[in-house]
Order: structure tokens, then C-alpha cells, then sequence
């Protein structure tokens, strides 16, 4: 029924897929799952995954386990069965490590704790199925201050198993999320409609911004990683998201065969005082970053987001 459904999609809007994406949702189960019950949990993980299913997006998420614990400290454990939910659907599942620690604003010796406490419940689970946590994503993109914090966190990942999972397309749902879960706190659908038709409209120029970035760096379309985060607004849209990205001519596909292209066999250089995307990262190995007319050839045209969306 799923594949027929698929096909028809394909079908029906006439498009062949040339180029190819990982969809990654970082903050799993839920950015703001203090918010909800469990039960609303529940059926939101359900529609979410069953939509994902439909559009055969392999994607992977990127946990945060620390809200699998109760405020006493104890397993939740109806919110561990949003996980149990999502690896036993066929979906990958990666360390965002336990409480979402930014590795530029703690020692590299807390980051490391962190980064084990992450993977305790999860790869409880998986081990019955024989498998493990082998893909990790930095909390803000952020991979050290400096080049020994930099190198000594990415030597403990390597010894521990873990493949650092990089991002292309660094979506800015979070603001739309924001706006979007605050309109429905104040019961006002309309509203919510609004910043979902705004998001989607954002959705095709924020995917051109990224494909002109990779032809400008690569002269070609690069398997593409995606940025997106488990909340309220993508749950309830991941229908029309998926659309989105199928209308533009994507193919959607696990991380490690997005990570068999070969630019992500180019070693990671970049640490600072800012997360910043892999292509921006590549700009700056290649020296673009520094010269200011390529720069502004690479980055072309600024998106800009709504006006009422708060920006920090
Ligand atoms: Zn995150």
C-alpha cells in the first residue's frame, strides 16, 4: 500500500530524482517534549514515522537522552518507547549527545561524559537488534575552540565508533517552530496556518541557496544532509516537506550512502567560535571565505525569514 502510494506520488507529479538528501532531525524524541503528554507524543511519533514511511525517507535522528528521564532521574518509560517506535520501524538513530551540550561553552572532559551518558537507553535497544550508535551530531554544529579541544574530541568519537555527522543544509525551522507552537498555545489556527505556508514558501529558496553553495564549491549537486528538528510544526507537515523536496527533484537517502560522496572524504578542518555548515566550512578551507567578491558569488542571495519571526 505504502510503495503504491509512493509511486503515485512520483507518478502524479511527473518527477524524475536526480539529486539526493539525508534528512537528519536533531533533538529527538521531541525539541519541546516537556511540553506535551505522553499520549499526544505517541500518536505524533506515529503520524510522523508513517509519513516518513510513505515517502520512503531513511532518515536518522539525533537524540538527546536526556529527556528520556523522569525529573527524578528515573527512565520515562513511555517517552523511551518513542525510540523504541522509531529504530523499530527501520530508522537510524544517532548520539546528539545526553543533555545537548555545546562543546565550545564546556571543558572537553564534561563533553566526553556527556557523549556516553547519551547512548545508555538507546543502545539498550538497539543491542538487541545487534547494532549500535555509529553516527554523532555536535550540538550547534559547534566542534571546539580551539585546534587541541578540536582534534582530542574527534579522536574520542573515532576510538569510540562514532562517524560525526555533517550538515549541508542548515535549516532554520527552529524559528518557524517557535512562532508555530506559540500560535497554537494561543488557539489561534489562523496564525498557525500563516507560519506553515510561510515555512513551505522558505523551504524552495533556502534548498536553491544550498544547491548554488555546492555548484559554486563543486561544479555539481552533492548528496545533500539535511538539518531539520523533531518539533511541533515539522510533525504536522512532514507531508508537505517531503513534497517540497521531491517537486525540486531529490532522492531521499540514508547518511551513509549521502556520506559516499566524496567531498565528506575531504577532512574536517573548521573549529571556532561558531557551528557554521559543511559547505561554509569548505569555502573557508578553500580560501573563498577570504576573498570577498567569491564570497559573495558563493553565498548569493541572502533568505530572508518572515518579519515576526524572533530572531536572537
Ligand atoms: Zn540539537
Amino acid at each position: 500500500m505504502k510503495t503504491a502510494i509512493y509511486l503515485f506520488l512520483i507518478i502524479s507529479l511527473n518527477i524524475t530524482p536526480q539529486k539526493r538528501i539525508c534528512f537528519t532531525f536533531d533533538d529527538f524524541p521531541h525539541v519541546y517534549i516537556q511540553l506535551y503528554n505522553d499520549n499526544f507524543m505517541k500518536n505524533s511519533m506515529q503520524k510522523f514515522i508513517d509519513t516518513l514511511l510513505v515517502y520512503r525517507v531513511p532518515a536518522i535522528a539525533f537524540i538527546n537522552e536526556i529527556k528520556l528521564y523522569n525529573n527524578y532521574g528515573f527512565e520515562n518509560a513511555k517517552i523511551v518507547e518513542l525510540v523504541r517506535m522509531w529504530i523499530d520501524a527501520g530508522f537510524e538513530i544517532g548520539n546528539h549527545t545526553y543533555s545537548h551540550k555545546n562543546l565550545n561553552l564546556y571543558p572537553a572532559g564534561s563533553f566526553k561524559t556527556d557523549i556516553f551518558l547519551g547512548e545508555k537507553i538507546t543502545n539498550r535497544i538497539l543491542k538487541e537488534k545487534n547494532k549500535k550508535m555509529t553516527y554523532f551530531r555536535f550540538p550547534q554544529l559547534e566542534t571546539g575552540k580551539t585546534a587541541q579541544e578540536f582534534k582530542e574530541i574527534k579522536e574520542f568519537l573515532r576510538k569510540h565508533g562514532y562517524e560525526t555527522a555533517p550538515v549541508t543544509m542548515k535549516n532554520e525551522d527552529f524559528y518557524f517552530a517557535a512562532a508555530y507552537s506559540k500560535a497554537n498555545k494561543q488557539k489561534d489556527p489562523a496564525q498557525m496556518k500563516l507560519i506553515a505556508q510561510d515555512y513551505l514558501s522558505y523551504l524552495p529558496k533556502f534548498i536553491d541557496y544550498f544547491e548554488k553553495q555546492s555548484e559554486f564549491l563543486f561544479k555539481r549537486q552533492i548528496n545533500q544532509i539535511m538539518l531539520l528538528h523533531v518539533n511541533e510544526l515539522n510533525i504536522d507537515y512532514i507531508n508537505e516537506v517531503c513534497k517540497v523536496f521531491i517537486n525540486k527533484g531529490y532522492q531521499f537517502i540514508t547518511m551513509e550512502k549521502a556520506l559516499s560522496d566524496p567531498v565528506y572524504a575531504i577532512e574536517e578542518t573548521y573549529y571556532g567560535s561558531a557551528g557554521i555548515p559543511f559547505l561554509e566550512s569548505k569555502a573557508i578551507k578553500t580560501g573563498i571565505f577570504y576573498n570577498p567578491h567569491k564570497l559573495k558569488l558563493f553565498r548569493g542571495t541572502h533568505i530572508e525569514l518572515p518579519k515576526y519571526l524572533k530572531k536572537p
